[in-house]
C-alpha cells in the first residue's frame, strides 16, 4: 500500500479526479512541452459527460491558457482502462509536438493506459488486508497509530498536523462564507447559519453538520480541500474529527492520531478497491471516507484495534451500492448532503462498535471486496456520468 502521504492531497476542489488529476496533469503536459502556444485537450467517458460541472475544462485552461486551449467532450469514447481519460496535444502553431493519453484514477492520481493501477515501488506497508494488520499488531501489542508510524517514519505525525490544518482553514473558510454555490443549481450555502443555530443550542450534531458543511461548500466552490480520501467526500472527515475537537476540547495530538487511522483504513480500500466514483459510484467515496471517519472516530472514543475495524467496516457496509449521480454534474446534489449526513454517520458506527467487544461476522477486508465486485456490476449511468438516478431529477428549489 501507497504512503498515506499519497491518500491525503491538498488541492482544488470540486473532485479529486476530475478537477485535481486533470490540474496536476496539465501541469505535467505543460511542463513536457515549453515550446508549445496552442494545445487540444480531448475528455472521454466520464470526464467527458460531468467535466462541466465539475469544472474540468476550467481547471485545464486554467493551466494550458485560457485563449490557446481547445477542450473536446468525446462523449461517444469511453475506455475498458478507465471512465476518466484524457488525451493532451501539444502544438506550436500548426506543428504537432506531441500528445499524452492519460487517466485520472482517483484521488488525485494519474495512470498511463494499461499502466498496472497499484505501484510497487510505493509500496511502503508489508500487509494489505485489515485481517493482516489485526494479526501483527496483535502480535506485536500496537495501536494501529504505532502500526502507522513503524512503516511512515515518526514524521507522520508532522505529515498529520499538516493536513489538520488545512482542513481547519478550510473549515473556518467554509463557516464565514454566505451566498449562493457557483454553478445553475443555485444553491445556498448552509454552514454558517447551522453554525450560527450550534451556537445558540450547543447541540453537537448540529456541530457536525455545520463543519462538514463547510468543507462540502468549500469543494463545491473549487476552494481548498483535502481528499480525505477524494474532494466529493472531502467533509466527511473534518466534519467529524473537528466536531470532537471544538465541542469536547480535544487535545489536537489525539486528533492527529484519529486521522492516522483513517488514512490506513482509506489506504486499505484504495489498495483493495477503489475511491473512484466514476468507478465504484459513491459508495467508494462518501462510503470510504464515512468508513475512515468510523475508525477514526471509535479510536478517539478509547476503541481498541478491533473495535475500530469493526465501526470501519460497519461506516463502509451500510454505503454499499450507494450510486453517484450528481444533478448536472455539479458536486453539490447529492453530494454536500451526504458529508453531512455521513460525518453524523461516523459516530453512530463508532457508538454501535464500541457496544460490543469487536467480534462480529463480516470483516471489513470483505465488504472492501463486496464494495469493488457491486461497483463493477453497476450500471454505468450510475458512475459519475449524470445520466441516470437523481442527475435527471431537475430541481425546482434552491435547496436540497
Ligand atoms: S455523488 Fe458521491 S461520488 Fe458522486 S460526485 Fe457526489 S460525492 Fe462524488
Amino acid at each position: 500500500m501507497d504512503s498515506i502521504r499519497k491518500l491525503y492531497k491538498v488541492g482544488s476542489g470540486p473532485s479529486s479526479s476530475h478537477t485535481m488529476g486533470p490540474k496536476i496533469a496539465a501541469e505535467k503536459f505543460k511542463a513536457d512541452y515549453k515550446k508549445a502556444d496552442n494545445f487540444i485537450v480531448t475528455l472521454y467517458g466520464s470526464l467527458a459527460e460531468t467535466g462541466k460541472g465539475h469544472l474540468t475544462d476550467y481547471i485545464i485552461k486554467q493551466v494550458l491558457g485560457e485563449f490557446n486551449t481547445t477542450i473536446i467532450f468525446d462523449k461517444v469514447t469511453v475506455f475498458d482502462y478507465h471512465p476518466n481519460g484524457m488525451k493532451f496535444e501539444a502544438y506550436e502553431s500548426d506543428q504537432k509536438l506531441g500528445e499524452w493519453l492519460v487517466f485520472s484514477v482517483g484521488g488525485g492520481s494519474l495512470r498511463e493506459l494499461n499502466e498496472p493501477r497499484k505501484r510497487k515501488v510505493t509500496d511502503i506497508y508489508p500487509h494489505h488486508s485489515m485481517e493482516e494488520i489485526l494479526k501483527y499488531t496483535k502480535e506485536h501489542n500496537m495501536s494501529l497509530v504505532d502500526y502507522v508510524i513503524k512503516y511512515e517514519g515518526q514524521d507522520i505525525i508532522e505529515f498529520a498536523h499538516y493536513i489538520l490544518d488545512v482542513m481547519t482553514k478550510t473549515v473556518n473558510q467554509g463557516l464565514n462564507k454566505e451566498g449562493y454555490l457557483p454553478g445553475k443549481l443555485k444553491i445556498k450555502r448552509k454552514a454558517m447559519d447551522f453554525f450560527n443555530k450550534y451556537e445558540e443550542s450547543k447541540d453537537f450534531t448540529t456541530l457536525i453538520f455545520a463543519l462538514s458543511l463547510a468543507t462540502a461548500e468549500e469543494n463545491a466552490s473549487g476552494g481548498e480541500v483535502v481528499t480525505a480520501p477524494t474532494c466529493g467526500s472531502s467533509g466527511v472527515l473534518p466534519g467529524a474529527l473537528l466536531s470532537y475537537y471544538f465541542h469536547h476540547n480535544c487535545c489536537r495530538d489525539k486528533i492527529a492520531e484519529a486521522l492516522l487511522v483513517a488514512g490506513l483504513i482509506g489506504n486499505l480500500v484504495k489498495y483493495n478497491a477503489s475511491i473512484s466514483g466514476a468507478e465504484v459510484g459513491c459508495q467508494g467515496e462518501v462510503g470510504t471516507a464515512c468508513s475512515m471517519a468510523s475508525a477514526a472516530i471509535t479510536y478517539l472514543f478509547g476503541g481498541d484495534n478491533d473495535q475500530i475495524e469493526y465501526a470501519a467496516e460497519i461506516g463502509l457496509e451500510h454505503h454499499l451500492g450507494m450510486t453517484c449521480d450528481p444533478v448536472m454534474g455539479y458536486v453539490q446534489i447529492p453530494c454536500i448532503e451526504r458529508n453531512a449526513l455521513a460525518s453524523k454517520r461516523a459516530y453512530d458506527s463508532a457508538q454501535y462498535a464500541i457496544l460490543t467487544n469487536g467480534t462480529h461476522h463480516i470483516m471489513l477486508d470483505s465488504v472492501i471486496q463486496v464494495m469493488k465486485e457491486t461497483g463493477h456490476d453497476m450500471n454505468e449511468k450510475y458512475k459519475e456520468t449524470s445520466k441516470g438516478g437523481l442527475a435527471l431529477r431537475t430541481t425546482e428549489e434552491d435547496d436540497e
